[in-house]
């Protein structure tokens, strides 16, 4: 009987394919491996066995399997279960899941475009295939897989593409910043007839006539310390070093070579950073510490999901290894996941020194190669313990995940916004966990609205430590009215004389200070003094941010970069002026009141790198900064010693944002801010400058006191149908015409009021009504948490598709974001 299989393919469409399998491809064939299709006019693509059978489909004439790229699942059945959960509730397509879960080099297709590794030296013998492929890449650097393949004349070739990409010979375009490491290393060694001195010397003799090969021998002898009197134990060297080291070309190796003096072999190295296995114990963690990880166990008798709730250094970074230590003593695997690559440095540290080299990093900005290889690590027997990672590793491999932690569980990066899926990490790891059986433990110091309300109302356990480590003061906040001492031109700058006065005394001290401000750029627009005219951008309907260092005007939605005017286009007036502040001027500013001070400024501008992360945070751990300016980056749990005083600008530009969070997501912020003062050897000092002192949320982030916005914040969603009481689902409609958008968007409403009634609110325009040439429009549905979310999902489903089948809305595109944030 002929086998079929039905796969997903790495597209936007809703329903999975069947293909037919040729003979010699039906054996080798299991669910979640790897096969090559051609699907529509593309040559084919890269797909993924979700099931065998022997039902042809009726509606259409199946093609054949091109290929089978794995000998056993590259995607484990727990996974695909798991991709299937998050296309439903996420309202996507496998396919898009797909898309976001595999690392490029694992999804090849014709158009994935492939450059030659210049640095690449051959390792092992290559195929002639593979031969072929590397000329024709040498030639011309950059090439798409069809193309390769036409000007190779090989069918089929994207197996030999695969295997040198896993060699390392070729990339994948899409990694910017490659480091490439071999994954095989060349060494160099004495042969077996050179194991005595004697053999040795009477080489040297024959080598008389051959000064540039005898060099490269003594430089060997040398190197590996033949010479000294342990000479068995014998330094490895490698092919590299010893070309270097003795300035020779490898043809002059090869002739040592061909004489049988010294041999070349290779070695497998790993391009995965190797860590160094020795390890310290785990701290002790003291009584409040030890309490808590014994409630978290036994809470985890009874639930799932536990909450941790503990103030800025408490301590829970430590028990979280030492949680992440008990699961591996049970033989599971930990998932450690934290919002922002920002953070994974400190942490990847701290849990390097308890769990060497059983502990694998995972994030987006790692080059694609290395993230194939921890796919596969993950895959094997002899997979990580650990994986410490942003969002997207809850789409690696796990076979064994027996806990996962999401640290700072109330951080909004948690959910990927573009493109689908956009789900939230938090709310996916709960799902990936109960797949397992495993445990869920969310930790932060300012837990979301919707994760306490969880907690005490028994759907979480939950843990509280109200006490920093050692009993370490929270820091003492001082409120400045900025709007009081604005109108008595008192201000200098965005600086209160308070907060200048504080800072100089920290500089005196030898301290540092931490400022924050919630926006990035020099400032948030330019006004024509004139006639009031604001650059936007062509191509999305907001203002432009202007960058002074770059002196551009950039868009934050579509990153299109514009130059300043000399003059307004508008009335010609030649006086434009800067409104409101971003980052990059405070940190004008300051240099310029304390000209003496180390400034370093951290937003996404300074950190478009991950060594640049790096490095400003180890300059500000290591003192070679004064005064570190940033967006909200800066609030996370990073942990420093010597920040004696931090400064928030303006508490009012994270009020002003219209979002039914925005109270929620400021007192969060200036929480998390306030917590980097102080740490270790004194009470820190948190300066806060806001127009409305009198607030009640700045009076509740002056007193930490989390519970009564909470209450407040709690009362507000009830009475507003929003999370935790209701579940939200933000529809969006894209169109480049504003007035079949228009219409699709009544239509669309209508059409979802009949079944959905009430529940329906708009449409509306967004904010920014228009990004990248597309105008938008949103309609909002609020269903009460007892509704059948499926019922909705499906009926939202329908009505889509009713919508698609109209003429007039071909090119409509509809897609959701469910729990927005
Ligand atoms: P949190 O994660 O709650 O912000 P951390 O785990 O980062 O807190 O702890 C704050 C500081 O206190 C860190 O520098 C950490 O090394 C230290 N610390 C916490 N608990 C212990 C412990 N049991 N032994 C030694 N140092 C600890
Ligand atoms: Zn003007
Ligand atoms: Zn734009």
């Amino acid at each position: 009987m002929k086998k079929y299989v039905d796969v997903i393919v790495p597209l936007s469409i809703a329903n999975l394919f069947t293909y037919s399998l040729p003979e010699e491809l039906e054996n080798k064939v299991k669910t979640g491996c790897r096969v090559v299709v051609p699907f529509g006019a593309k040559r084919y693509y890269t797909a993924i066995v979700v099931k065998i059978h022997y039902s042809a489909p009726e509606e259409y004439e199946t093609k054949e399997v091109t290929e089978v790229l794995d000998e056993s699942s590259a995607i484990l059945h727990t996974q695909l279960k798991f991709w299937q959960w998050v296309a439903d509730y996420y309202l996507c397509t496998l396919g898009d899941v797909y898309k976001a879960a595999i690392p490029s080099g694992m999804k090849l297709e014709s158009e994935t475009i492939v450059t030659y590794n210049q640095e690449y030296e051959a390792a092992e013998k290559m195929s002639d295939k593979e031969q072929t492929l590397l000329d024709i890449l040498s030639n011309d650097n950059e090439q798409c897989i069809t193309q390769i393949e036409r000007a190779a004349n090989i069918k089929n070739i994207l197996p030999v593409v695969k295997s040198l990409l896993e060699k390392g010979a070729i990339f994948i375009k899409e990694e910017l910043k490659r480091n490439y490491k071999p994954k095989t290393e060349a060494r160099v060694r004495l042969t077996e007839s050179m194991n005595c001195e004697i053999a040795v010397k009477e080489s040297f003799d024959k080598l008389s006539h051959a000064p540039k090969q005898l060099a490269v021998l003594m430089k060997y002898i040398e190197i590996s310390g033949w010479m000294s009197d342990n000479s068995d134990n014998l330094k490895e060297v490698s092919k590299k070093e010893l070309l270097e080291k003795s300035g020779a070309s490898a043809s002059i190796l090869n002739g040592l070579a061909d004489k049988g003096i010294l041999e070349i072999y290779y070695h497998e190295v790993g391009r995965l950073e190797k860590y160094n296995s020795d390890t310290v114990p785990m701290n002790m963690l003291n009584t409040i510490q030890q309490n808590s990880f014994n409630n978290i166990l036994s809470a985890f008798h009874q639930k799932n999901i536990c909450l941790l709730h503990g103030v800025t250094a408490s301590g829970k970074t430590e028990i979280y290894i030492h949680l992440i230590q008990e699961v591996i003593k049970a033989g599971k695997q930990a998932l450690y996941l934290l919002p922002e690559i920002a953070l994974t440095t400190q942490i990847t540290n701290r849990l390097k020194k308890v769990f060497g080299s059983r502990l694998g990093v995972y994030h987006s900005k790692f080059p694609d190669a290395e993230r194939v290889e921890i796919w596969q690590k993950q895959l094997s027997e002899n997979d990580y313990d650990v994986i410490l990672g942003v969002r997207s590793s809850i789409f690696l491999p796990y076979r064994r995940l027996g806990l996962i932690i999401v640290d700072e569980e109330h951080e909004t990066s948690y959910k990927q916004q573009d493109p689908a899926p956009r789900y939230h990490a938090r709310s996916a790891a709960i799902m990936l966990a109960s797949i397992y059986g495993a445990k869920t433990l969310l930790g932060t110091a300012t837990p979301s609205i919707e994760s306490y309300y969880n907690a005490t109302h028994g759907k979480y356990a939950l843990v509280e430590m109200k006490e920093r480590f050692q009993n370490i003061q929270l820091p003492e906040i001082e409120i400045v009215d900025i709007k009081e001492l604005t109108r008595k031109k008192r201000m200098n700058g965005h600086f209160s004389p308070y907060l200048l006065q504080k800072i100089r005394e920290s500089l005196e001290n030898k301290e540092q200070v931490i400022l924050f401000q919630n926006r990035r750029g020099f400032a948030p627009m330019i006004e024509c003094r004139t006639c009031g005219w604001v650059p936007k951008c062509k191509n999305c309907d907001v203002s432009l941010t202007y960058h002074k260092g770059l002196d551009q005007m950039t868009c934050h939605y579509c990153g299109y970069t514009y130059n300043v005017p000399k003059s307004c286009p508008a009335c010609g007036g030649v006086e434009l002026i800067n409104r409101g502040f971003g980052t990059e001027k405070v940190e004008d500013d300051i240099k310029y009141i304390f000209p003496d001070a180390k400034v370093a400024r951290m937003d996404l501008d300074t950190t478009r790198t991950r060594t640049a992360y790096e490095r400003i945070i180890n300059d500000f751990q290591e003192g070679k900064t004064d005064i570190l300016i940033g967006t909200q980056m800066v609030s996370k749990g990073l942990d420093f010693d010597r920040v004696s005083v931090v400064g928030i600008l303006n508490a009012d530009s994270m009020l002003a944002y219209p979002d039914f969070r925005s109270f929620e997501r400021a007192f969060q912020l200036m929480a998390q801010v306030a917590g980097r003062a102080g740490r270790k050897n004194k009470r820190g000092l948190v300066v806060l400058q806001t127009k409305s002192p009198e607030l009640p949320l700045i009076h509740e982030v002056v007193t930490n006191d989390y519970f009564r916005l909470y209450n407040e914040q709690i009362e507000e969603r009830s009475l507003f149908k929003y999370p935790p009481f209701h579940k939200l689902i933000y529809v969006y409609l894209k169109h480049k015409k504003e007035d079949i958008l228009e219409q699709a968007a009544e239509c669309m409403a209508r059409y979802l009021r009949n079944g959905l009634g009430e529940r329906v609110l708009g449409p509306d325009k967004p904010p920014v009504g228009r990004i990248q040439t597309l105008f938008i429009k949103k309609i909002v549905v609020k269903v009460e948490l007892q509704a059948s979310m499926s019922k909705v999902r499906n009926y939202l489903a329908q009505v889509q598709r009713t919508l698609i089948e109209d003429q007039r809305f071909r090119s409509l595109i509809v897609y959701y974001d469910v729990d927005p944030m």
